[in-house]
């Protein structure tokens, strides 16, 4: 990558350093031609084309001398002030007309042939231009000069190139270092090292690419948290009921205790509950992957609810537990749910509110509509969750008072289901304490549109 970068840069470098360098040398080589070799160093190319001209229009000097003899007055002035006679010859060199008259017909010197400006038409010489007084160029003076501007044009195009290479070297160094950082903390999480995390520099495109990059490792680093208390708390929840399984079987087994239905019950108990735990952690794992299908319809949740309070009434009475539903005072619309699902949720919430109410408390269940959506509260008089514990009861296998709940028979991933449940309906369960003590859960379910 480095490489390509350099490489690509380098070839900028040079495309564009070339370019410059020819189109400066053609250029100023024009320039120069006309300004030293066709007379415009002394203001004699506008002349010089003309003559041109007329021989490329008439194919012969003929006649020169009227265009020629004319221009003598426009240039005496400047012709004058540097004291410039011109001579026109053709091709051999005769002199076909002179701004002073005299020299017609004589022959140009090989020196003053030299200095002269040739004139030419389709790549021929066709006659030469002197200018005497004036400065002359020769032709060994004029690729002297020509050859000091290649020097002087190749001379800038290299030190150009040069510092373009090595401005493209270190902006391929400077370009490359996120993406070198990324590399490597790439590989590094690759290699398992969750922990690594890429420096956030400014706020470009790198910048946004590394901090998708830290966020990325976050949720990685978190779901392998989360993925290993699991594992651990499973195999936590396995061993109890596991242990006890076995004991009463040795026992049995060993003819400790007789064969007897009496004493297979602890047994029969606690394979219930291994039977349960698999069932949570099976709806769990449905839920994690969206998997959860749900049998929605039509659903009057004040019924529903009616029926889950006339279900739990035995068992409140038998703790003396005052358990009631106040009417709603709004109609409460239907709403479209899986009936069997929201039945499990309201399980698991009036099973916690009766195992945490003491006799001779209450529980109260509430239903309102709001905004698209209906609500249904559950109030105990219980002690209430306490307030460092509330952010993590919804969490698996999260439970405040470890041996009360197990002992009670709680697999701890009671409410974390209900969630999940409740917002595969699109909706929610959230937990506080009420002002007036004790536990309040709220169920949220969207209203059948
Ligand atoms: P469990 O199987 O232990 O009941 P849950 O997920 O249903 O697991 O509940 C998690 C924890 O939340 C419980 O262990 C308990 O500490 C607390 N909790 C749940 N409901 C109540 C409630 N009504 N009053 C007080 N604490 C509660």
């Amino acid at each position: 990558m480095r490489l390509k970068l350099f490489l690509s840069f380098t070839l900028i470098v040079l495309v564009s350093v070339s370019l410059v360098a020819v189109i400066a040398r053609r250029g100023a080589v024009n320039e120069v031609r006309s300004f030293m070799f066709r007379g415009g160093m002394y203001g004699l190319s506008d002349l010089t084309n003309s003559l041109e001209n007329y021989y490329q229009i008439n194919g012969t000097w003929k006649g020169v001398q009227s265009i020629f003899i004319p221009i003598r007055g426009e240039m005496s002035g400047m012709g004058g002030m540097m004291n410039q006679r011109l001579l026109l010859a053709d091709a051999s060199g005769t002199v076909l007309a002179d701004t002073q008259g005299g020299a017609v017909g004589d022959k140009l010197t090989i020196v003053e042939l030299a200095t002269a400006i040739p004139l030419s038409v389709d790549g021929q010489t066709v006659g030469y231009l002197f200018a005497s007084g004036g400065v002359g160029v020769s032709l060994v003076n004029q690729q002297a000069i020509l050859t000091r501007l290649n020097r002087a044009v190749l001379l800038a195009g290299l030190v150009a190139g040069g510092l373009g290479l090595i401005l493209a070297l270190g902006l391929s160094y400077t370009l490359l270092r996120p993406v070198h950082a990324l590399t490597i903390a790439a590989q590094k999480l690759a290699r398992g090292d969750l922990s690594h995390r890429v420096v956030v520099h400014g706020d470009d495109e790198m910048a946004t690419l590394s901090h998708s990059f830290n966020q990325m490792a976050d949720s990685l680093q978190q779901a392998e948290e989360a993925r290993r208390a699991m594992t651990a708390d499973i195999a936590h929840e396995l061993r109890t009921p596991l242990a006890v399984q076995r004991a009463n079987l040795e026992a049995l087994q060993d003819g400790v205790y007789p064969l007897t239905s009496e004493n297979l019950a602890p047994v029969i108990e606690q394979n219930y509950l291994l039977t349960r735990l698999v069932e949570d952690l099976r709806t769990l794992a449905l839920a994690d992957t969206g998997q959860i299908e749900l049998e929605r319809t039509p659903t009057d949740l004040t019924s529903l609810v009616e029926r889950m309070v006339e279900r739990f009434q035995p068992q409140a009475g038998s703790q003396q537990v005052m358990l009631t539903l106040t009417p709603p005072a709004d109609h409460i619309p239907q709403i479209s749910a899986d009936p069997l699902r929201l039945e499990q949720v309201l399980t698991n919430l009036l099973s916690n509110a009766l195992r945490y109410t003491p006799t001779g408390g209450q529980i109260e269940l509430l239903l309102a509509s709001t905004d698209g959506s209906v609500q249904l509260s559950i109030h105990d008089s219980g002690p209430g969750i306490p307030d460092q514990a509330l952010p993590y009861i919804f969490e698996r296998f999260y439970r405040v008072d470890k041996s009360r709940a197990r002992a009670e028979g709680g697999t701890g991933l009671g409410l974390a289901i209900a969630r999940q449940l409740a917002r595969a309906h699109g909706g929610d369960l959230t937990a506080t304490n009420h002002a007036s003590g004790g536990a309040l859960f709220t169920l949220i379910l969207p209203v059948a549109r």
